[in-house]
């Protein structure tokens, strides 16, 4: 790996010049940190995010930084944390003035006072976050790597740059981040490291579930959830963040029968799901498929082990689980209980795919069936190749099935043919009972094929319909 190397191509943005012209200026000293400098050795693109420490006030750096730039971009100070923050030609640049901490034992926001670059690079959280590149003129590109980041990154390593059981233990959001940069960038977060968060998992009470949501949402958001998921386990984080999961871990058996480990099974499930789509609230759904399994299991003699209503029970706890991380509370949420709640429908049509049971499930799914496909698509996780096989090929016949009878049928967005009103003026009716039985009629004889989602044909059997209740035909 390239050491002492000068980094004056990571630089090659303008809006460096003007950082270190400004910093000239101002007779002060400033370092790119963090992100940025650890995404360009890592060539994960250019950071939209550049963090710039200053070694004096990065307050008055932003400023002094926004008069040179073209249109001077305003400036947000938030003098509480002595940050500062300019957006200037699609990119974010964050001056924070070089500074120590020291922590107490029940807040994870510390006392600050001004410091060295070191200082600032010891309260960095890993060595791959420590690294700094010089923007002061005279060793404008210069890479300050106090601990060994970029051997750490070349031996895809999380390390923190103090003793780890302080480090986390002083801020213990850290734990949840080390897991997400392990997730994030396939990296091994070193035995140490993993003891320390294994000590000090408790500690994670003390963080705000906003930020706990953050980064279980870039583990979520990445390629190989399952690294982070399994990590949070094996360390103990898990029962503080997720019981539900943990309750999934296990097999059981009675009289020789068993049930597969529902938490292991649920992080294959991630894995294949994050193969097959970005979106994070199906991933979401995938993760939570089957928590409604561990209320719900039960052994019986005759049919072994048996998770009845799983579905339904989970949808349940998926808003209770919501609600306790302080996650939205809102159509997304409703998404990802439709999903569980949906989530072993297109399985029993595996078997037997009808036209009527596979009109029913678009008509209950309407918008989102092609993601509950994937989501099923997902949830095969058996290990005989022949089943593997045989089970995608049948989800193929539904998803085939699906596209014919919508082309038919049309039921995704259903709106019955024949409104409520023409109901009541065809039978001279008031609002009433019949009304609901007859459109409900209608809705079941299309869904079951009896007649086509059309207005003449759902019209002759209102009428039908009605006279068999004993209607008659208003003149
Ligand atoms: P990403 O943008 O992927 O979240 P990042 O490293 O840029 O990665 P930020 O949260 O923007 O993450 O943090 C910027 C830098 O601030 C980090 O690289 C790290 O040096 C430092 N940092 C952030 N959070 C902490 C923390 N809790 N403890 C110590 N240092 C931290």
């Amino acid at each position: 790996m390239q050491k002492n190397h000068n980094f004056k191509n990571a630089l090659h943005n303008p809006v460096f010049n003007t950082v270190s012209k400004a910093t000239s200026n101002l007779s002060l000293e400033s370092y790119v940190i963090g992100g940025f400098v650890r995404d360009y050795i890592l060539k994960r693109g250019d950071a939209k995010d550049i963090d710039i420490v200053a070694v004096g006030s990065g307050i008055d750096l932003s400023q002094e930084v926004s008069r040179l730039l073209p249109g001077k971009p305003k400036v947000s100070i938030f003098k509480n944390y002595g940050t500062a923050m300019l957006k200037t030609g699609g990119i974010e640049l964050e001056f924070v003035g070089a500074r120590k901490e020291s922590y107490t034992e029940d807040s994870r926001n510390p006392a600050v006072e001004n410091g060295t670059l070191e200082d600032d690079q010891n309260r960095r959280d890993f060595t791959i976050n420590a690294l700094a590149i010089s923007l002061n003129e005279m060793t404008f590109g210069d890479l300050l790597d106090p601990f060994d980041g970029m051997q750490d990154i070349d031996d895809k390593i999380i390390r923190t740059p103090l003793d780890p059981d302080v480090t986390y233990s002083d801020d213990p959001l850290r734990m949840m981040r080390a897991i997400r940069f392990a997730t994030q960038l396939d990296f091994t977060i070193e035995k140490k490291s993993l003891n320390a968060i294994t000590k000090n998992a408790d500690r994670i009470k003390i963080i705000s579930k906003e930020r706990i949501v953050d980064e279980l949402h870039k583990i979520l958001g990445s390629k190989v959830p399952s690294i982070g998921f399994s990590l949070l386990h094996k360390t103990g984080l898990l029962p503080y963040i997720m019981p539900e999961l943990v309750a999934l871990q296990g097999i059981d058996e009675k009289e020789g029968q068993r049930h597969k480990d529902n938490f292991w099974h649920t992080l294959e499930v991630v894995d294949n799901i994050a193969r097959a789509t970005d979106d994070v609230w199906l991933r979401w759904a995938a993760l939570l498929h089957d928590i409604g399994k561990a209320p719900t299991k039960r052994f019986d003699k005759k049919i072994g082990w048996t998770f009845h209503a799983h579905e339904f029970v989970g949808s349940k706890m998926v808003y209770k689980l919501f609600k306790r991380l302080k996650m939205p509370l809102n159509e997304k949420m409703k998404f990802v209980q439709k999903m569980v709640l949906m989530s072993s429908r297109p399985i029993v049509l595996a078997s037997e795919v009808t036209d009527s049971a596979v009109r029913r499930l678009v008509f209950d799914a309407g918008e989102h069936v092609e993601d509950l496909m994937t989501l099923c698509e997902a949830d095969i996780t058996t290990k005989n190749p022949k089943k593997f096989k045989k089970y995608h090929n049948n989800f193929k016949l539904v998803r085939d099935k699906i596209v014919e009878v919508e082309e038919r049928d049309h039921v995704r967005n259903f709106q019955p043919p024949v409104s409520g009103e023409e109901i009541m003026t065809t039978f001279g009716l008031k609002p009433s009972r019949e009304i609901g039985l007859i459109k409900d009629a209608i809705k079941e004889a299309i869904l079951e094929g009896d007649i086509p989602n059309e207005y003449k044909a759902a019209k002759e059997f209102m009428i039908k319909k009605g006279e068999e209740l004993g209607l008659t035909i208003a003149q």
